[in-house]
């Protein structure tokens, strides 16, 4: 027990409205990032829990795609609000799986995951097709659903990832196969649960665990219409060629180096601020975080001085105690591959501002790490770091920052920092990223697109654009009168 929850699920998977258990495969121990102390454990699904898990999608999936939106609506939302009452556990358990402070989970993971829920549950209804005359005749078209989508998550919002890929899903009447990642097994389970204590038919939305090994033979499934994956572009790019393969849809929500321009007439503690939610939340381990920030000349002395103050009040320990604002990272292993790029960073001669090693003491921590002096060709202004350290690049005129800012292979986010909206426009007009924040960073309601160009991935999430991405149009031809055949 961990403040009144136990991280130890029934068991390893979700699958037909049930826990299910299977020991044969595969013991994933579950680490607490804070102590290194396995929490829990589950088993790798076996080619059984597989095939119980698509089938029993499979079977389920016709009838709730038979119900109408209204109905498929009010359990999603009915799901939404228990979420919401179940906040505190939730974001105990969140916390236990990821190491991130209770200060974040409380407000940000099963709180958006209920967004997502209620958002999808209320649009579920209003999804219609088109009219198209054509003389005396007319086409009509359908939105239907696409049958088995499998969803596949990173480490970093189990909890969101589950209910980001789920509820769009499960809205456009699918079923749902959700492979959480080996490193946070334990809150898409949580999600499984309520969604069928809110009344969702068994079948519908199964959990089973597992690393690559697990993920790889789900895509591969000749049943599955659609694979979402959120993780890395090596991962991205092995999952949608298997995707392509059987010619399924796919969203691949992946990884970035994202650029966030600051201009010298920028409102200083503004952009302090959003430098550090796009560099330290959730210790540096978001997808769209701007690890490239380029200051203008002029403000970077006072920019680099301000962040160090705000760091220094930065409040660093045990998750479990609100008043901590950054806790460990995710796993050793997350740990040693940031560890790497702080080596990198003092070798290719960048000048460490603050941080720059693992903390003296149990967990996986790094300090918040700024590096000053960066230049476009370093490994750590290139590479996606996932963790907790940010890079400031120099910068003097907009046309030079705007190159930079897009010469790179990833596309995710992009972020701009100045008084002059004309200017601010103008800039995000120029960025090549999905997902554009103007005085302001990381913010990413349901209801707005987010998603990647370039590298980072294809297809959006949130919004009413999911929507497109978990359904496929029929049209409707129709005549009226007789029908001319050439002989
Ligand atoms: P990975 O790419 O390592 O893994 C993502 C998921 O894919 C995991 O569940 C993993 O399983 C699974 N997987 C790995 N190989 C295969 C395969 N061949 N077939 C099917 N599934 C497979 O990412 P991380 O978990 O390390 O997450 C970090 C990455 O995710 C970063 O690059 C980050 O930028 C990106 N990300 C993107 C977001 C976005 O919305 N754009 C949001 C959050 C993160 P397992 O790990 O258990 O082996």
């Amino acid at each position: 027990m961990i403040e009144g929850v136990d991280p130890q699920p029934k068991a390893s998977h979700f699958i037909a409205g049930r826990y299910v258990e299977d020991t044969a495969g595969a013991a994933i121990p579950v680490i607490y990032p804070h102590t290194g102390a396995t929490i829990a454990t589950v088993y790798e699904a076996t080619p059984a829990i597989l095939e119980q898990a698509i089938a029993s999608a499979r079977a389920a999936q016709p009838a709730w795609a038979a119900m109408s939106g209204t109905e498929r609506g009010r359990i999603l939302r009915r799901a939404a609000d228990m979420i919401r009452e179940r906040n505190r556990e939730l974001s105990i358990l969140e916390s236990c799986d990821t190491g991130k402070p209770l200060s974040e989970t409380l407000y940000v993971d099963a709180t958006s995951g209920a967004d997502a829920l209620e958002y999808f549950g209320g649009l579920a209804a209003t999804v219609t097709g088109e009219h198209i005359p054509l003389g005396q005749d007319w086409v009509y078209t359908r939105r239907e659903p696409l049958g088995l989508c499998v969803g596949i998550g990173a480490w970093n919002y189990p909890t969101q990832i589950a209910c980001w890929k789920g509820a769009p899903a499960l809205a456009m009447g699918n079923a749902m196969v959700f492979k959480p990642s080996e490193t946070t097994p334990l809150c898409a389970l949580k999600v499984a649960e309520i969604l069928h204590e809110a009344g969702l038919p068994a079948g519908l939305y199964n959990v089973i665990q597992g690393t690559g090994t697990v993920g790889a033979p789900l895509v591969g499934d000749r049943r599955v219409d659609k694979v979402s994956l959120t993780g890395s572009v090596p991962t991205g790019r092995k999952v949608y060629a298997a995707a392509a393969d059987g010619m399924k849809h796919v969203t691949m929500e992946l990884g970035g180096k994202s650029p966030l321009l600051i201009f010298d007439d920028a409102d200083l503690d503004n952009a302090v601020g959003g430098a550090i939610l796009g560099n330290f939340y959730s210790s540096g381990q978001v997808c769209s975080n701007g690890t490239r920030v380029f200051v203008q000349k002029g403000i970077k002395e006072a920019f680099l001085n301000r962040l160090k103050e705000r760091l220094d009040s930065a409040v660093i320990g045990d998750p479990l105690d609100e008043a901590t604002t950054f806790g460990p990272m995710v796993s050793e292993a997350q740990m040693k591959i940031v560890l790497g790029y702080l080596e990198k960073g003092a070798a290719e001669g960048a000048r460490l501002v603050t941080g720059g090693a693992r903390m003296d003491r149990d967990g996986f921590y790094i300090a918040p790490t700024v590096f000053a002096d960066v230049t476009d060709d370093m490994t750590i202004a290139r590479e996606e770091i996932f963790g907790p350290v940010m890079a400031v690049l120099d910068f003097e005129t907009e046309e030079e920052a705007i190159a930079r800012a897009n010469d790179t292979e990833f596309g995710l986010a992009a972020g701009v920092f100045t008084s002059d909206l004309a200017r601010a426009h103008r800039v995000v007009d120029a960025f090549e990223a999905g997902t554009c924040y103007i005085n302001t960073y990381n913010d990413a309601p349901v209801e707005a697109p987010f998603g990647g160009v370039k590298m980072s991935g294809v297809g959006r999430e949130n919004s009413k654009e999911a929507i497109h991405h978990y359904s496929q149009v029929k049209s409707v031809y129709v005549r009226m009168g007789d029908v001319e055949a050439p002989f």
